[in-house]
């Protein structure tokens, strides 16, 4: 089962779309297997929120950069969830809200911020076995894993999934962005299983994944 050289840890990898449902199918996954759960959005949108802080323009990858380097970006876990600090504050409910939303995918774009976020990434897994949620932990973070799920979903249904949440994101902006990236575009990874979650209710996706990580050879 180890896919890690260093570790006996494994890591289940949940890519998709914004608003497929996977932040809440890796949370449930996470919960049903006594695994830490990693959020892997939040930590492009703590970075997201420290432009807004640092009044840089978050499209001006030479400026976030520079930014980058007068920050402590500190990511641990809490109660099975990963965490994240810019200089010692959470910014929390602040990351889903629009201004974030509106510059999250630019500063995923840049090659930097992704070098810096993936190796903190990668250092979860000495912590334990985990289920790492985002847009390419199956093709980038965690390649070699065998435990790769990419979760979809009409966009008729996750924009009407993310209005029922009460937020107005502009998620057919951001996975346009996210899909035409340079650096680490959303794809399906080699050997990701898709589950459409268009026509289903969560706990049937959550059904579905463990069927399909158990195919994948996870003991369950
Ligand atoms: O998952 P969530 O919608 O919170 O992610 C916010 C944004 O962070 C995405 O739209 C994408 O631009 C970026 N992201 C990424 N790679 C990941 C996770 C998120 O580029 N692994």
């Amino acid at each position: 089962m180890s896919e890690n050289k260093h570790t006996s840890h494994v890591a289940i990898a949940i890519d998709g779309p914004a608003a497929s449902g996977k932040s809440t199918v890796a949370r449930r996954l996470a919960q049903r297997l006594g695994l830490i759960m990693i959020n892997t959005g939040a930590m492009y949108r703590a970075i997201a929120w420290t432009t807004i802080q640092k009044h840089v323009d978050a499209a001006d990858a030479r400026a976030v950069i520079a930014m980058l380097g007068g920050v402590e970006i500190t990511c641990g876990v809490n109660d099975g969830g990963s965490t994240i600090l810019i200089d010692g504050v959470d910014p929390g409910d602040a990351l889903r809200e629009d201004p974030v939303n509106a510059r999250v995918s630019k500063v995923a774009a840049i090659p930097e911020v992704r070098d810096l976020l993936v190796a903190k990434q990668r250092d979860y897994l000495a912590l334990g076995s985990l289920v790492m949620e985002g847009r390419d932990i199956g093709s980038v973070v965690f390649p070699d894993t065998p435990y790769k799920i990419y979760i979809d979903a009409s966009e008729e249904v996750r924009l009407a999934r993310r209005s029922a949440e009460g937020l107005a994101d502009v998620v057919s902006q951001r996975d346009a962005e996210d899909s035409k990236r340079k650096t680490s575009p959303l794809i399906v990874a080699d050997g990701a299983t898709v589950i459409d979650s268009s026509d289903m209710d969560i706990d049937q996706v959550v059904e579905v994944a463990l069927d399909t990580l158990q195919s994948q050879g996870l003991k369950i």
